[in-house]
């Protein structure tokens, strides 16, 4: 049975763009009688707001989606999260890092990835006593995956994706990313790949904006044990600008289209889904 899944982190309200997402989610199950799942990403206490939680849960009731189950909220998981890192850190493939945004964006060494600066690897074979006395100094860290030695335990990987077909995996394009935050138990790599395993989802439907990550994960997945789902990453809806939307595209906000006098039908029409 097809089971999929919409994962919106509440730091803000939904924007059109997260209801194409939902709704590319929601008709892919429905069209097949499968499930459609609501999880909800407020693995980052500094930007996440109960109010942003409650205003998605009503904005998609709103727009006439359903989900089947219970919501998961990642925050009330995180030992499911400390369990994948104490494997990881068992297997020898993470390492603290202490290194700041700043430090990497200044390391000369950086190369540029498809997001940005790919860590240069500063911590990654730091000395056990170097490590050591900063930790019991109370200097904060991030838990990094040491890419290359999962690669080579992992050999080569691929996943399949709806329009781009057999993808070859190469999650090196982002360097060793962060599976624990400094200011967070976990990152998003690593909370999204175990749960979309421990919720059984088998189509993994999101923006294209997401397909680097899904590199990564296919490697979490690989070294973790998980089930790997197919994906469709779709493509992004743009303002009069030709740019994606954003947080800051207030018109095109849920709230503000409904306020307008939208109504939901018009709404999932803007959102790609005329009916
Ligand atoms: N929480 C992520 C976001 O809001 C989506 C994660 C995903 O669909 O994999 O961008």
């Amino acid at each position: 049975m097809i089971v999929t899944r919409f994962a919106p982190s509440p730091t803000g309200y939904l924007h059109l763009g997260h209801a194409h997402s939902a709704l590319v989610g929601w008709h892919s199950a429905r069209a097949e009688s499968g499930r459609f799942l609501l999880r909800i990403e407020d693995i980052d206490p500094t930007r996440c707001r109960p109010e942003f939680e409650a205003a998605i849960l009503e904005d998609l009731a709103w727009l006439g989606l359903d989900w089947d189950g219970p919501v998961r909220r990642q925050s009330e998981h995180l030992a499911d999260y400390a369990g994948a890192l104490d494997r990881l850190r068992a297997m020898g493939l993470i390492y603290p890092c202490f290194c700041s945004r700043k430090d990497i964006a200044a390391a000369v060494t950086a190369p540029h990835g498809p997001e940005g600066p790919v860590y240069p690897g500063t911590c990654r074979n730091q000395p056990p006593d170097w490590v050591h006395a900063r930790q019991e100094r109370g200097d904060p860290y991030a838990l990094r995956l040491d890419v290359a030695k999962a690669r080579a335990i992992s050999g080569a990987l691929a996943f399949t994706d709806e329009r781009e077909g057999v993808v070859e995996a190469r999650p090196e394009t982002l360097g060793d990313v962060v599976l624990a935050r400094r200011d967070a138990p976990a990152s998003y790599h690593l909370c999204v790949t175990l749960d979309d395993h421990l919720q059984e989802v088998t189509l993994v439907t999101r923006g294209v904006d997401l397909f680097h990550a899904t590199h990564v994960h296919r490697l979490l997945q690989a070294i973790l044990g998980l089930n790997v789902p197919t994906y469709a990453h779709h493509l992004l809806l743009t303002n009069a600008a030709g740019e994606r939307l954003s947080k800051r595209d207030g018109a095109m906000g849920l709230r503000a289209l409904r306020q307008a006098g939208r109504s939901a039908a018009e709404v999932r029409a803007l959102a790609g889904f005329p009916t």
